[in-house]
């Protein structure tokens, strides 16, 4: 069924869990990640990034994503990731998406403060939660954050306490995603994570935080991290890795190269993804749950 990111993390924040955050790209994906949910009675947040529009439209994929969620057994969140403008939050909630993250995190701070609450504004009179973040997420290639090309060191990546307590307070965001070092994309060098950092953040201000970059981080590393107060991760990187080595290993496993069929490239996609979307919500510890 729908469900709103606030219901599923207040319940993760009771039973001291993560709830995974997976992109959908295209039907397969999600399928292999809802189906995974249901068989794990899991929780699960299925989610679209304005950046992967170049793959496939909000409006193609946004109403799949809900009949998904609608004729799921377990509580499904539809949330756009990294909502690029006002303008595209806003769509996503009058397409009936139950969550949106506004990522003005490039932005000034007073901007960053304006803009989300415009945001949340919209979004909590239409019954939609908000989460919103500030602090910078490296990217592992180039190791600069994203968002508009510029760049951050790694101190200035960092999340500061008392400004999310200031930024949440004058926002009322319903979940905020921080910097303690973790990336988008493959690790290239080991991360340097500052992990206590987000139990500082979580004493200052008591709500559910958002740890971006999840794909490759050490199950050790997850479970400290949920401990001190994440509660959403987002993945997505090695889920499609998993996908594409899936389908590279039927095609190497298929003897008759004649009789390749592309359904069942899909398929062998969907079981490589759910093998590893399962993988991933035992570490965030949200199967069994429902
Ligand atoms: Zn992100």
């Amino acid at each position: 069924m729908l469900a709103t990111l606030k219901e599923v993390l207040e319940k993760a924040e009771q039973g001291n869990y993560a709830v995974g955050a997976f992109n959908c790209t295209s039907l397969e994906s999600g399928m292999a990640i809802v189906e995974t949910a249901e068989e794990l009675n899991s929780p699960v947040i299925l989610q679209y990034a304005d950046s992967h529009r170049h793959l496939i439209s909000i409006d193609v994929i946004g109403p799949i994503m809900l009949q998904l969620a609608k004729i799921a057994k377990v509580p499904v969140v539809v949330h756009l990731d990294h909502g690029a403008s006002i303008e595209s939050c806003r769509h996503a909630v009058d397409m009936g998406f139950t969550s949106v993250m506004y990522d003005a995190s490039a932005k000034p701070f007073e901007d960053n403060v304006a803009e989300t609450r415009n945001v949340v504004e919209y979004a909590h009179e239409r019954g939609a939660s908000v989460e919103a973040e500030l602090g910078h997420i490296l990217t592992s290639k180039a190791g600069a954050a994203e968002g508009n090309g510029k760049s951050y060191t790694r101190e200035e990546a960092y999340t500061d306490p008392e400004m999310a307590k200031e930024f949440i307070e004058r926002t009322n965001v319903d979940a905020l995603a921080i910097g303690f070092g973790t990336a988008h994309g493959i690790y290239t060098e080991k991360p340097v994570l500052d992990l206590n950092r987000i139990a500082l953040i979580k004493s200052a201000k008591d709500i559910p935080y958002v740890m971006h970059g999840g794909s490759g981080l050490s199950e050790e590393e997850y479970r400290t991290a949920i401990h001190n107060g994440i509660r959403k991760i987002n993945y997505y990187t090695y889920l499609s890795l998993a996908g594409g080595r899936g389908v590279m290993q039927y095609l190497e496993d298929k003897k008759d190269k004649d009789a390749i069929y592309f359904e069942d490239i899909a398929k062998a996609g969907i079981t490589a993804m759910k093998a590893d979307v399962k993988r991933a919500m035992k570490i965030f510890e949200s199967d069994g749950k429902i």
